[in-house]
């Protein structure tokens, strides 16, 4: 028998949650962004689950090329552009649209021979310090980029550092992509999930939702459930081993938890090779059988331990939810110090997936 643990991704989830992007940013057309393996969800099960996406956006080249094996006939941008000019060359060869934040990139454009003008993303920096030109050079750049054979239109891009965050918002760095830019009459695209929930003023003509196509929350004041949007994946697995605790007993490495009284705890198989964030503490989420319960004692590598003291009928078979539809994995996440987008990108490959349509 393998393993018992399991991904789940629910694309009706990921159509439900792209349907809600559509309706709270009805004028911009949007990129389903799918880096890192569609934030772990898998990026055939992206493709699949969104057949209708007006465009998908990605990182990874070879991303962009299974998307197009797949046969995704939309529109994919290379969020960080290229690495080379041969990658550039494949961009004009599969049609993929690409962002160009240097001078090197640039230069790639004006000095190598592609097979056809490519749709170029300027991206310009309003305050991130990541990527991009200063946004104040966009007019010259702009200028000089019309000038080059090889881009066929240019669409202005930024990124935002605290869209999540209510205390620092956008506006300053909305003000200063405007004042740069608001002349060019290009298309533009700003927004992120968070941006373009919370500030609707960002989504232009494109908008670049990841982390809400997923069903987690992008503020930490506001839940998905909040949002309405619905948990694209659900982690898994079953206890395979019961231990009866008597007061003063300790559970795992480091001795760390120490049973107060008498304790009945399940072993479950998710340990942090699997995915499962080491740093979630005793009293993390998680739902034995359908009912609430709480990890108990530290994370190891292939097994973790949930109470089962209130759960008499649970034991060895019980099926143990880590995050997913009931256990949002925002609060597995906020009780090990991290976000939802780290814990899914995370799920390791000896996870099996399975796709529920
Ligand atoms: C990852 C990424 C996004 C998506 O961000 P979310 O917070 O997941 O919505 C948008 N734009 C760029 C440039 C990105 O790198």
């Amino acid at each position: 028998m393998t393993r018992p643990i399991r991904a789940v991704i629910h694309t009706a989830a990921l159509a439900s949650n792209y349907a809600h992007v559509k309706a709270c940013a009805p004028n911009s057309k949007v990129f389903a962004v799918v880096k890192a393996n569609a934030y772990g969800h898998g990026i055939a099960n992206m493709a699949a689950a969104l057949p209708g996406a007006d465009a998908f956006a990605t990182l990874e080249m070879p991303s962009a090329l299974t998307l197009r094996e797949l046969g995704v006939k939309q529109a994919i941008l290379l969020l960080e552009g290229v690495f080379s000019a041969a990658e550039l060359q494949l961009c004009a060869k599969h049609d993929f649209w690409l962002s160009v934040h240097d001078e090197r990139g640039i230069g790639w454009l004006e000095n190598t021979a592609l097979s056809r003008p490519v749709h170029i993303f300027l991206k310009l920096n309003t305050g991130m310090n990541r990527l991009g030109f200063p946004a104040e050079k966009a007019p010259a750049l702009v200028e000089r980029l019309q000038q080059c054979s090889n881009v066929a239109s240019i669409t202005l891009m930024a990124h935002f550092a605290t869209a999540d965050d209510p205390e620092q918002g956008v506006a300053a760095q909305c003000a200063r992509f405007d004042a740069a830019c608001s002349g060019l009459g290009l298309p533009v695209s700003l927004a992120n999930s968070a941006a373009l929930l919370a500030y609707p003023e960002t989504q232009r003509q494109w908008v670049r939702p990841g982390i809400v196509l997923y069903g987690s929350s992008p503020f930490s004041g506001k839940s998905a459930a909040e949002l309405g949007l619905q948990a694209a994946m659900t982690l898994s697995a079953e206890v395979i081993a019961v231990q009866e605790l008597n007061e003063g007993d300790t559970v795992g490495y480091g001795a760390g938890f120490v049973a107060a009284r008498p304790m009945r705890i399940g072993i479950v198989a998710c340990g942090y090779a699997d995915g499962y964030p080491r740093h979630a503490p005793t009293g993390t989420p998680a739902l034995v059988d359908g009912a609430r319960s709480r990890l108990i004692g530290r994370v190891s590598m292939d097994m973790l331990a949930v109470d089962l003291s209130e759960l008499p009928g649970s034991g060895v078979g019980s099926e143990v939810e880590l995050w997913g539809k009931n256990v949002s994995v925002d609060d597995v996440a906020a009780a090990a110090g991290t976000i939802g987008y780290e814990l899914m990108c995370a799920v390791a490959a000896r996870v099996p997936v399975f796709v529920e349509f």
